[in-house]
């Protein structure tokens, strides 16, 4: 059987054809997110009367919340095509420089992993978002000269899991800046309903709340899990999704209440046995879990410490007496957790 990880929020083959029968096509459809819809509202709307391309737009936040969904809405409400890379398929300049003069006027090229464009392609990509120009050379050696050649007014919409790995050219070059956020057990549960109908399953108030309260604030996961416990209710049940079926398939995955895995368990254990609840670094941490330290951070970290289980503190990484209690773990007393949350609530001060 596929060693398939359940809350991993990257994609798999199976996801891929689900997802797209699942995206939602329009900013109406799109659920939660409401600041960056309203915003987007608007631009999208004076961008339209203007009859001029929308400001380039870089999304962050960790994989499966919607970056790639909101870029397709994008194009579809401006009318306009989407062109869809990433940033490691783009190996040279060159490549970037045929996908720009293949795109028209108004369309929205989508790169995901944008952080991850080399320097050289980067330094393509500055005329090109600012100037809407392409400079390129022509020949080798002394008769090389650059020419410059005038592209369409297009979109690019950038996706990253973090802001902060772009360098800051890049970053300064988009006019629109959306930060998603994980979402709500009561927004989950709105998608999880959704996605029941457009897959026909049949499901109950509280079998869908109980899917959406472990989905660890990730849409991509939410529709996955949906899909595992349909098969659980139509093998082991009647095909009704109740709280119960639903209960018992996650429990059966591995997954607690709260939405965490084996993986997170580890590291909560970790922490606890062999570092007394921290602080300890992300890289220590890596290594005695044997995580990647961008999973853990990217993945990982962001929805234990939406649960408030870890502080993020300049020494590393902290568990609060929160995370011991889930864990039915006691933590230490004066020289352990509570002494070091202290420490560094004093030194944030
Ligand atoms: P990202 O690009 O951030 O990794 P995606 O845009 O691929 O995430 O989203 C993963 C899946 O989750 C989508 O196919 C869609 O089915 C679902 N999804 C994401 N955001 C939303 C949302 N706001 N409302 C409804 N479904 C969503």
């Amino acid at each position: 059987m596929q060693d398939e990880r359940f809350v991993d929020t990257g994609l798999t083959r199976e996801d891929t054809d689900l997802e797209l029968s699942l995206r939602p096509h329009t900013l109406s459809e799109y659920v939660g997110q409401k600041t960056v819809k309203d915003s987007l509202s608007i631009y999208i709307k004076a961008a339209l009367q203007r009859r001029d391309a929308l400001d380039h737009m870089l999304l962050y936040g960790p994989p499966g919340l919607g970056k790639t969904t909101l870029a397709t809405i994008v194009a579809s409400e401006m009318g306009q095509n989407i062109k869809v890379t990433s940033g490691p398929a783009i190996d040279r300049p060159g490549d970037l420089a045929s996908i720009l003069t293949n795109l028209n006027q108004g369309d929205v090229l989508f790169i995901d992993e944008i952080h991850r464009l080399s320097r050289a392609v980067e330094e393509v990509l500055y005329p090109a978002m600012e100037d809407y120009v392409l400079d390129i050379m022509i020949g080798k050696g002394p008769t090389a000269r650059s020419i410059r050649l005038d592209l369409p007014h297009f979109t690019l919409v950038g996706a990253t899991t973090r802001a902060g790995q772009l360098s800051a050219p890049l970053r300064d070059r988009f006019g629109i800046l959306f930060r998603l956020e994980l979402y709500s057990p009561r927004e989950l549960a709105e998608i999880v309903t959704r996605s029941s109908g457009i897959l026909s399953v049949d499901a109950d108030e509280a079998g869908i709340r109980e899917i959406a309260s472990r989905s660890r604030g990730t849409p991509r996961i939410a529709n996955r899990l949906l899909k595992r416990v349909r098969d659980f209710a139509q093998v082991r049940a009647d095909g009704r999704i109740t709280e119960s079926v639903a209960r018992e398939a996650l429990e059966m995955l591995d997954i607690d209440a709260l939405g965490l895995d084996r993986v997170d368990r580890n590291m909560l254990l970790a922490m606890i046995e062999k570092f007394g609840g921290g602080p300890v670094g992300l890289d220590t941490l890596a290594a005695t879990t044997g995580e990647d330290s961008n999973t853990i951070e990217d993945v990982y970290e962001p929805y234990l410490m939406q649960l408030g289980f870890i502080m993020r503190t300049p020494r590393g990484r902290v568990l609060t007496p929160a995370a011991y209690a889930h864990m039915k773990r006691t933590p230490p007393k004066d020289e352990g957790v509570g002494a070091q949350l202290r420490m560094v609530l004093e030194e944030r001060e």
